[in-house]
């Protein structure tokens, strides 16, 4: 005999499999790349201009992934189209190798005008922060100023691009922590020769100097943001300069 508390209870299965089947659906929704995408990307985005037209189009559908998957918000700053793209650019060019990844621990970027300094603060003297990934309370949340932004992708052969810098702390972080070795993708068998290289490297460009952008001297995590923004927008002078370093970010980032 089927009781009323039976009744009630296949009810309730019923309505959550409904809302489940939504949330889902609601949450694979992809929204639509603007019209002139491809004549951004190949205007903008190097790394996008020199993929075969099947790894354009494997680009396209994932930048278009990733922009229904995170939100991008203005805070003082008109988020266009181009700021977008550039975005998801910066997201997929590090992790092209990897076809599934997925940023798990981003769910939002703020696009801020200009830079800022560590309150937030977007006026004043004394605003060194063209970007950052936060934690605490910003847990999930990457800051971008635009205009940085937008110069890290206008001039593609100065291995500076924060974009891409701000994406390899997370994917540095996707293991638990930010400290320039990131084990998700990096076997555990290169992990000292690794570090040692960082190391080594960082000892180099505090007594010798160096045509590696000084920031990275800061320490490991900032060493691996650095340099693989010079990996991606300058491979070749990476190449002849610092074969070592060379030779372990494509294992890093698989490119070969
Ligand atoms: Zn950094």
């Amino acid at each position: 005999m089927i009781t009323v508390v039976q009744i009630v209870f296949v009810l309730g299965l019923i309505i959550l499999i409904i809302l489940f089947v939504f949330e889902t659906r609601r949450h694979r929704e992809v929204i639509p790349l603007p019209d002139d995408f491809r004549e951004i990307l190949s205007d903008y985005v190097r790394f996008y201009r020199e993929l075969s037209d099947k790894e354009k189009e494997d680009f396209e559908k994932r930048v278009e992934y990733f922009l229904s998957s995170v939100q991008i918000t203005g805070v003082g700053a008109q988020v266009e189209d181009l700021d977008r793209l550039l975005i998801g650019a910066g997201a997929i060019i590090p992790v092209f190798a990897f076809p599934d990844w997925q940023y798990i621990n981003l769910h939002e970027v703020l696009l801020y005008p200009g830079t800022f300094n560590e309150d937030y603060d977007q006026s004043g003297a004394d605003r060194p922060i063209s970007g950052m990934v936060g934690s605490g309370a910003m847990q999930n949340v990457m800051i971008l100023s635009k205009w940085q932004l937008r110069q890290g992708f206008i001039n593609s052969h100065d291995a500076s691009n924060t974009a891409i810098h701000e994406f390899v702390h997370l994917i540095d972080k996707m293991d638990g922590t930010v400290d320039g070795v990131p084990e998700i993708i990096l076997e555990r068998k290169y992990v000292p020769q690794w570090v040692s290289l960082m190391e080594e490297t960082i000892r180099k460009m505090k007594s010798n100097g160096s045509d590696i952008n000084f920031y990275g001297s800061t320490n490991h995590a900032e060493f691996f943001a650095v340099i693989s923004e010079y990996f991606f927008e300058k491979p070749d002078a990476l190449r002849e300069l610092h074969p070592d370093l060379f030779d372990m970010l494509q294992r890093i980032f698989r490119t070969r």
